[in-house]
């Protein structure tokens, strides 16, 4: 693999922020990584986050931020204040269930990324509520405007709907993760969220990177105590690049994926990444 650029990986957890994590990172490959709300305390102001931009990391790694305090879907953060020290908001695994709270942060020109599908802890029975929860998301985003980032997809219908979303010009953009187009339920007994699902998602989402409705591949590393989540740093490039061995993507659009688009969306509403 030619990697005559910076490899950017748009979701992980550090958590409890030992710098061993970013460790990992940088000897898988990963140049910069974005690293999600959810440690304790929460990334929800701007002092847990000035303390945060702190602490050692072995590679370049940029906070972001809650969308609600306490990660709870009830009450926004200071997202003006907040706004100049992070690449975006997110609530992550928490979803936001509240769609007014997400209009009401789509209207603040900052980059917006949501979860997919609602956590296991939601008392939810039915793992598979990707897809619902997405046209959720697109009907709000059309409804409110603004621009829209969807965190690691994994099904065949959520990548037709965002496929369809993108030609009608709505302002989306998402992700996925190496787990999603390489392994079926079947192949691995793990609990990611959203689940690993049949061989036909699995096709679809290769697909769905190839004609560019998938616009990057995250990690979603998650560390060890690890209740769900994979640890994702390790084999974030050797299967991405699976993907150009096995002639799904050439180099180029590899390249798309791992830095040229994670640094547009990044970068899409103001924040400066000063990289080449
Ligand atoms: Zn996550």
């Amino acid at each position: 693999m030619k990697k005559d650029y910076p490899i950017i990986d748009l979701h992980c957890h550090l958590r409890n922020d030992i710098p061993g994590h970013t460790k990992i990172a940088k000897e898988s490959g990963i140049n910069l990584v974005l690293y999600m709300a959810n440690s304790k305390p929460p990334l929800d102001n701007l002092e847990q986050i000035k303390k945060s931009l702190k602490k050692k990391r072995y590679c370049r790694a940029i906070p972001v931020s809650a969308i609600t305090k306490d990660l709870a879907g009830k009450e926004l953060v200071e997202v003006d204040k907040i706004k100049p020290y992070v690449a975006g908001f997110s609530d992550d695994g928490q979803y936001l269930k509240d769609l007014n709270l997400l209009k009401e942060i789509l209207k603040k020109n900052v980059l917006v990324l949501v979860h997919c599908s609602p956590p296991y802890d939601a008392g939810i029975k039915k793992p598979y509520l990707e897809t619902k929860f997405v046209k959720r998301y697109l009907k709000t985003l059309k409804e409110s405007g603004g621009k829209l980032h969807i965190q690691h997809i994994s099904k065949k219908d959520t990548v037709e709907l965002i496929r369809k979303a993108k030609k009608e010009g709505l302002k989306v953009t998402c992700e996925t993760c190496p787990h999603y187009f390489t392994y079926t339920k079947d192949d691995l007994e793990t609990k990611v969220n959203p689940p690993l699902a049949l061989k036909e998602d699995v096709l679809a989402i290769k697909r769905g990177l190839k004609d560019g409705t998938i616009d990057a591949i995250s990690s979603d590393y998650a560390p060890m105590p690890r209740i769900t989540g994979m640890a994702g740093f390790k084999a974030f490039l050797p299967l991405s690049y699976g993907l150009v061995l096995a002639g799904v993507l050439s180099e180029k659009q590899l390249k798309e994926k791992l830095f040229i688009n994670p640094k547009k969306i990044i970068e899409s509403k103001g924040y400066k990444l000063n990289l080449i």
